[in-house]
């Protein structure tokens, strides 16, 4: 990395954690406001969003962003979203936005896209990984939105889970893998989309790369770009020496302490492969409606994509929570938001996929 973290935030990153008192607030008006003063104060706060739970830290504050890589064990070349209120404040905190960029805005914003822009000097080389680039997004959520305005800060907002296991879609979720390092968590209910949003980059006036599939599927995006490109790293492992498009491509992610096994091919077939291999610790995740024929326990987690999105990480926890070791899971379509279930499942099985 070219780029070195001043020492005063890198003894924040690594400074060990004295066990802070974690607040659950509700999402009314008056809880909300607290939130937004713990932010305000450079602490941070479990927030609810329409794709995850996010880690909310004030993104122009350099010692507030160290505490959301501290409290997540995120690399710090990992580089964090910046959650506006409106995508007109994006020139406040980036520079030369692209003309495709507004359009897309106008079709996407608010939602679950994040697009990377070239930042200024209001956005700490901590928030972007070290990067010049910045991931701007506006979200859906009110919840989230009311806090970024009762605030006043632009909101660094990684997912809230600790880094490398799977992503929060609960208060709960959060609950667990961050009380007694942050300040609060703002309870506002199940998130909508269940995986975090479509992250790209623009290429061209027409073009541009998907670096992270989500909600915002590269059909929608068609619709306002002349040409969508899937960043070869969405579906395969990085070679070695191979430089990632997008930081987070480097890191294995979205897995439960199980090993997950990715099995193509359907119900069928899924059944016939499993069959010989089941035994106590053995689990298998697969569709709503799937006809399961063989004495292995199972859960399911939806019938198309997007319930799979809505589910995927719920469940991938709670095989933990139940003490699956193995889990044998019926890969998803990888079309359309699909893509992003595939996306997140690969990851966590590390890129094996059997074809049953
Ligand atoms: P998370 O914060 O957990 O939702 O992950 C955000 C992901 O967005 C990171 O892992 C990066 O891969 C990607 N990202 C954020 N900012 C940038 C950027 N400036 N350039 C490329 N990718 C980015
Ligand atoms: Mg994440």
């Amino acid at each position: 990395m070219h780029w070195q973290l001043p020492i005063r935030q890198l003894s924040l990153l690594h400074k060990k954690h004295s066990v802070m008192e974690t607040i659950l607030l509700s999402d009314n008006d008056a809880e909300l406001l607290k939130a937004a003063q713990f932010i305000k104060d450079g602490e941070i706060v479990g927030i609810p969003t329409e794709t995850v739970y996010g880690l909310g830290a004030d993104a122009s504050n350099p010692d507030a962003v160290a505490k959301v890589f501290a409290a997540k064990g995120r690399p710090a070349d990992n580089p964090l979203i910046v959650h506006l209120a409106d995508f007109s404040d994006a020139v406040h905190y980036t520079q030369n936005i692209p003309e495709l960029a507004y359009k897309l805005a106008e079709k996407f914003c608010p939602g679950p896209l994040t697009m990377v822009l070239p930042k200024n000097e209001k956005i700490p080389m901590i928030t972007s990984g070290g990067l010049d680039t910045v991931g701007i997004r506006v979200p859906s959520h009110p919840v989230m939105h009311k806090i970024i305005e009762m605030s006043g800060c632009p909101i660094a907002a990684p997912s809230a889970n600790t880094s490398g296991y799977p992503s929060p879609t609960s208060a709960m979720h959060v609950m667990r893998d961050m009380k007694g390092k942050i300040a609060a968590v703002v309870d506002g209910g199940q998130s909508e989309f269940g995986v975090e949003s479509t992250v790209i980059s623009i290429e061209s006036n027409d073009r541009v790369r998907i670096l992270r599939p989500g909600c915002i599927t590269r059909e929608m995006l068609l619709e306002v770009c002349g040409e969508v490109i899937i960043d070869h790293a969405i579906l395969h492992e990085l070679e070695a020496g191979q430089k990632a498009a997008s930081p987070g491509m480097k890191y294995k992610h979205y897995s439960p302490k199980a090993d997950i096994i990715m099995v193509e091919g359907d119900i069928k077939s899924f059944c016939k492969y499993v069959e010989d291999k089941v035994d106590e610790k053995v689990y298998c995740l697969i569709y709503d409606g799937d006809e399961f024929t063989i004495p292995c326990k199972y859960l399911t987690y939806g019938k198309n994509s997007s319930e799979q999105a809505h589910w995927l990480f719920q469940k991938l926890r709670e095989l933990d929570d139940i003490g699956a070791e193995k889990v044998y899971v019926r890969a998803p379509s990888a079309d359309g938001v699909g893509l992003a279930v595939y996306n997140r499942l690969i990851r966590a099985a590390g890129f094996e996929v059997i074809r049953a």
